[in-house]
């Protein structure tokens, strides 16, 4: 078999464009325009590449550009007293703390202070907890971005073997979360699971989330299954992921291709976060 490839640019692009046409029907109705407050303490040279090109993509969606920078040397009570602002602030539909912060700060608690009708990002505490209770809310950005292309290609999510390799808060957690609302039966491997081949080869729905350059090679993939790599990992050879792509087209129906698979999700999904955060306020 020789896997099909999952087109991250293309799925993105169709729905930064929906997106954009749920933006531009939301303000037509007379309600307020969306807008994103990305936050960015300090020059970090790739935290400033990332805010650009979220800020770019909002503009181009006609959400609102209410960027925030703030020099690196602010106090953690400066950044405190921006994120209560903008939490306050009607126009600021969804605010989006660009970590790593600098040394002096506690990310994870300016973090905790975005209200979660404002977490586009959907990683603050409450919402992790609204998506283990199943309850609406804002979900992380990339996991959303692997439900939107399984959901595209058709795959059936419901009673399949999903196995999740990774256990962050930011993908590998929220991801097997999602799969299991959506009624997978759900594993999570991490780096002390023992047989990773065995488990990894019994999955229906692999996803790889883990940092390692291709770690998962044909030997961990069932013929037919499909694979998704979040990872990004930069090498000598250029950016790979976590799957052997070549070993494992051999064996798998569908795969992501990195770059170009779940990269391009993350800001569209983004995007469609900050349009249901407008939502979320004007309830
Ligand atoms: P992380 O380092 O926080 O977590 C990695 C996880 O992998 C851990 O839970 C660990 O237990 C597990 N792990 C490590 N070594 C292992 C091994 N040998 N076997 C099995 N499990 C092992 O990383 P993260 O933030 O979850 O990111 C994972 C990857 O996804 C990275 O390459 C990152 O760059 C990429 N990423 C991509 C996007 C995107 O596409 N937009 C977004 C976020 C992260």
């Amino acid at each position: 078999m020789t896997a099909a490839i999952i087109d991250g640019k293309v799925v993105g692009a169709k729905v930064r464009a929906a997106v954009a046409a749920d933006v531009a029907a939301w303000v037509a109705a007379g309600n307020r325009q969306p807008g994103l407050a990305t936050v960015l303490v300090g020059d970090d040279p790739a935290s400033a590449v990332y805010v650009a090109s979220k800020r770019k993509a909002c503009v181009e969606a006609g959400i609102a550009d209410l960027h925030q920078h703030l020099p690196g040397d602010s106090s953690q009570e400066a950044v405190v007293e921006l994120i209560q602002q903008l939490a306050a602030d009607p126009a600021v539909s969804g605010i989006l703390l660009q970590l790593p912060v600098p040394k002096q700060m506690h990310g994870s608690e300016l973090t905790a202070l975005i209200p979660a009708k404002k977490d586009v990002d959907g990683l603050t505490p409450v919402s992790a907890g609204l998506l283990a209770l199943g309850v609406p809310g804002l979900r992380p950005c990339t996991p959303s971005g692997v439900i939107e292309l399984l959901d595209h290609h058709g795959v059936q999510i419901e009673g399949a073997e999903a196995v999740v390799v990774g256990r962050s808060d930011l993908v590998g957690k929220p991801v097997a979360q999602m799969l299991l609302q959506r009624s997978a039966t759900v594993t999570i491997a991490h780096s002390r699971t023992r047989d990773l081949e065995g488990v990894c080869s019994r999955a229906d729905i692999l996803v790889a989330a883990v940092g390692v350059p291709r770690l998962l090679g044909a030997g961990h993939v069932k013929a037919g299954a499909v694979v998704i790599d979040v990872g990004i990992n930069r090498t000598d050879a250029g950016l790979v992921g976590d799957v052997d792509f070549e070993a494992v087209s051999a064996v798998a129906s569908l795969i992501t291709p990195v770059p170009g698979g779940v990269g391009p999700m993350t800001i569209a999904m983004l995007l469609r976060n900050t349009l249901i955060a407008a939502e979320l306020q004007a309830q």
